[in-house]
């Protein structure tokens, strides 16, 4: 399978090379040339393993790999999830239903994708001899899953900086306690816009991103994508077969990658009614599915702190689906939006999509209520998804993150604290973080001195 630019500026790639890449040199992103059908017994079987689902979905992109080693990567990414079954549904109700996603090391769905990621890198590092350095900088739940992804692996060291004090303790903890010796955290004084400023300077200036062998956390690799279309499948298998006609995927919505990844699974075969999108406050997705109109705003802190986003980088990849794959089309559109700060997309078609938003005293009622009439704790990301939910259809809400990562937003809301053994255990281990002026110059000298 080939990877092709959304921009239609660069050539088309192999898997290797689109994973290696992240974004395409023309400053697209990567999809699939075609995609291919679901296998046709797939959906009528039961419920498979899930590292088998992961090797029959994930080898229909990857024609790179051996199949063997690519058995191999996916046993390895996805072998020590908490949950035997990576990712089990839930029943709350005769139809409504929640797909937990948050077994992996650091309890979110962002595992999913960069455990995959992690094991991918090594065997590159493997196949060409070359060691890296992963630069980036993270409010949350990315950069922990990251380094998760990335502890202990041979040949890369990973430098995550993250805004001093305005991250939770536990995704702190997450980082800081991993006992790795090629993981870097790096604490800065100032905001997440403050780090992500120092990481795109380096990433930018070409001769550093050489000479420091620099890579970078990608929110917008498509093997994120690829690897949480499996997820998808797998719930619908898990799915009472009185269940199965008419399905809605609720996904709590930030980039837009979970929910293209449902979408993309679905243009392969796979059975949905709806996605519904489901925001907080920053509601920029939510007012383009109902008026066609991506007008971003400030982004304003919320109680689910990992879609506090504004511009959703993967709607680019639903918008050159939406051109029917017109590359010049979606470049025009991208480059107006990048000009006027705002896009009209015209004849919008949301026909698959329904959108809802959810402000903070929303997500606190709606934990409640879950609680109240489910005897089910969501997390506050989750919570987003039960918004207006129409209990006539039946629907799967994507959990996309354990409630114990956020102990004061539950605590507020229902006046318990959730906890997990995992989270519990970080609190005992020694906390290892760096401390480095924040500055560019500051940040090359450090990764330079530590480089892998
Ligand atoms: C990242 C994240 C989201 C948003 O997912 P996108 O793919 O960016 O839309 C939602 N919930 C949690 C817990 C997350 O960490």
């Amino acid at each position: 399978m080939q990877f092709v630019s959304t921009r239609g500026g660069s050539d088309p790639v192999s898997f290797f090379d689109a994973f290696a890449n992240g974004l395409a040199p023309d400053g697209g992103l990567y999809v699939p040339k075609n995609l291919p059908l679901l296998p046709s017994d797939l959906l009528i079987e039961d419920a498979l393993p899930y590292p088998a689902l992961a090797w029959d979905i994930l080898g229909l992109f990857d024609s790179d790999h051996d199949p063997d080693h690519l058995v191999e990567i996916v046993d390895k990414s996805y072998g020590d999830f908490s949950d035997t079954m990576s990712a089990p549904l839930i029943q709350l109700s005769d139809n409504q239903f929640v797909l937990e996603l948050f077994h992996g090391p650091t309890l979110s769905f962002k595992d999913f994708g960069l455990q995959l990621i992690g094991n991918l890198f090594e065997e590159q590092i493997e196949r060409t001899g070359t060691t890296i350095n992963v630069l980036g900088a993270t409010s949350g739940d990315t950069g922990s899953a990251a380094i998760a992804g990335l502890a202990d692996k041979k040949g890369v060291n990973a430098f995550v900086l993250y805004p001093e004090g305005r991250i939770s303790k536990l995704q702190e903890r997450q980082m800081t306690c991993t006992g790795a010796d090629n993981i870097f955290p790096i604490p800065i004084k100032g905001s997440f816009d403050d780090a992500q400023a120092i990481v795109k300077e380096l990433m930018g200036d070409l001769k550093t991103k050489e000479e420091l062998r620099l890579s970078a956390i990608n929110s917008i690799n498509i093997v994120r994508i690829l690897a949480q279309a499996v997820y998808y499948v797998h719930a619908y298998m898990q799915l009472p077969p009185e269940n199965r006609d008419d399905v809605n995927f609720v996904v709590p919505t930030g980039n837009f990658g979970n929910i293209f990844a449902g979408w993309m699974v679905h243009q392969m075969g796979l059975p949905v009614d709806q996605f519904v999108v489901a925001t907080n406050q920053n509601d920029i997705l939510c007012r383009l599915f109902n008026t066609g109109e991506y007008e971003p705003e400030a982004v304003l802190p919320s109680y689910a702190p990992s879609m506090d986003i504004q511009v959703a980088s993967n709607f680019e990849r639903f918008l050159y689906y939406h051109n029917e794959k017109d590359a010049d089309k979606t470049l025009s559109q991208m480059a107006e939006f990048m000009a006027n700060g705002t896009l009209t997309v015209p004849n919008f078609d949301a026909s698959n999509f329904e959108a809802v938003a959810c402000n903070d005293e929303d997500v606190l009622r709606n934990i409640k209520a879950v609680k109240e009439t489910y005897d089910y704790v969501v997390d506050p990301h989750t919570a987003c998804g039960f918004q207006d939910l129409d209990l006539s259809k039946t629907n799967v809400v994507l959990a996309t993150a354990h409630a114990a990562k956020f102990p004061d937003v539950i605590k507020k809301a229902i006046g318990e604290v959730p906890e997990d053994e995992s989270l519990e255990a970080l609190k005992k281990k020694k906390q290892v973080k760096y401390a480095v002026e924040a500055t560019p110059e500051a940040i090359k000298a450090f990764v330079t001195e530590h480089s892998a």
